[in-house]
């Protein structure tokens, strides 16, 4: 194991920005993975688990302690036919050939979460979703390090405590685990999910039931449109996926603001939540309040294909990018009267 100094973290993030970690190590296996924790509370550091960089936004000034990226990347599954098959992944498989091979066994439940970047051990922090499935609905359970008693542990899907975007990894319990393991159990000869409405349009014209195999290559098609899959050489696609979180309002507020925006001669986009609340497109609300695809100075900027991407468009900062966010906020709680929630981690703010 190779515990390196002053790493550029930049590099490791789809973002492309943000300064060096103090220490920085690669482990591929449990025992390394006790062994970078040991190393770090000998020197007292604080200590950051990086998967695949794609949720994250980096300070300009690093990390000032271990950077921990976990690279453990087995992956076993049983032989189908079975019907429910588990597949079990090492937390830093790189998440779309898990989707891939799930696919191409013919077992349905990640299909429509392909082309999303990062790691296995990445999905359940935020309840990884796209496109009418989140991981939430297959995981099995969570292989952990658990960094209060150092001991490895299971958390059953119940225990992960997942809702929209949400989980105990980035709520109630954030920095406690580190997740080495995770299990999916996934339908062997399901039918794939169109539950979306992007994907039933794309499929409108279709003649016959759509394989796993086409609803896979369907949603990378329809991510690749809108910048959503990672493209070497697209610039649009330089970022760390939504910026914001759909938000979810009470059904009074949400009346109110119908009525405000239809003043403005606008109807205003909703979906049921939980409990009787609404989620409102954050897209919506970005565009709404005057910050339209393209929009930015210099090298921050709001995706040309995605309004809710914010992009490097090269030589960017964390300020940079800190700054646009902000100003999106602002405009949009001014606007709307709602301030949205950023989706990426920041790190070393
Ligand atoms: C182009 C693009 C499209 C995207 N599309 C989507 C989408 O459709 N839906 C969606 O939900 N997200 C999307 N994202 C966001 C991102 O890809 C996911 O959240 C992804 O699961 C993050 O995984 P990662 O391995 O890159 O985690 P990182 O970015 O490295 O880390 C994110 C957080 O997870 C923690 N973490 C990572 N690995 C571990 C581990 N092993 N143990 C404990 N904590 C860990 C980190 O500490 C950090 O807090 C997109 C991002 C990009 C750039």
């Amino acid at each position: 194991m190779l515990i390196r100094e002053q790493v550029a973290l930049a590099p490791f993030t789809t973002l492309g920005v943000g300064g060096p970690a103090r220490y920085f190590v690669e482990v591929h296996s449990e025992a390394e993975v006790i062994e970078g924790v040991e190393f770090a509370r000998s020197r007292q550091l604080p200590l950051f688990v990086l998967g695949g960089g794609s949720n994250l936004v980096i300070a300009d000034e690093g990390f000032a302690g271990l950077v921990l990226k976990v690279a453990i990347s087995s992956l076993s599954s049983p032989t189908p036919p079975h019907e429910n098959v588990i597949f079990t992944a090492g937390a830093g498989l790189d998440w779309d050939t898990l989707v891939a091979q799930s696919v191409d066994a013919n077992c349905a439940g990640l299909e429509c979460l392909s082309g999303i970047p990062g790691t296995v051990g990445g999905t359940p922090v935020q309840n990884v979703g796209a496109y009418g499935q989140e991981v939430s609905e297959t995981i099995r359970e969570v292989r952990v390090l658990d960094l209060r008693s150092l001991q490895v542990q299971i958390l059953s899907n119940a225990e992960c405590g997942f809702t929209y975007r949400t989980s105990i990894f980035n709520t109630t319990d954030r920095d406690r685990y580190i997740i080495l393991q995770v299990s999916f159990a996934l339908q062997h000869g399901g039918k794939p999910s169109i539950r979306y409405a992007d994907l039933q349009k794309f499929f409108a014209t279709y003649a016959g039931d759509p394989t796993l195999v086409e609803v896979r290559a369907a949603v990378r098609e329809i991510r690749h449109r809108k910048a959503m899959l990672i493209v070497p050489g697209d610039e649009d696609a330089r970022s760390a996926g939504s910026f914001f979180k759909n938000p979810i309002v009470s059904q009074s507020f949400f009346e109110e603001l119908v009525a405000h925006v239809e003043l403005r001669g606008l109807q205003l986009p909703s979906y049921p939540a939980h409990d009787g609340f609404r989620k409102l497109p954050a897209a919506w609300l970005v565009e709404h309040a005057g910050f339209s695809k393209g929009y930015g100075k210099g090298a921050a900027g709001i995706s040309r294909r995605h309004a809710l991407a914010i992009v490097n468009r090269g030589g960017a900062t964390a300020a940079d990018i800190i700054a646009l966010k902000d100003e999106i906020q602002a405009g949009v709680l001014k606007e709307f009267g709602i301030e949205l929630q950023p989706e990426p981690v920041l790190v070393g703010f």
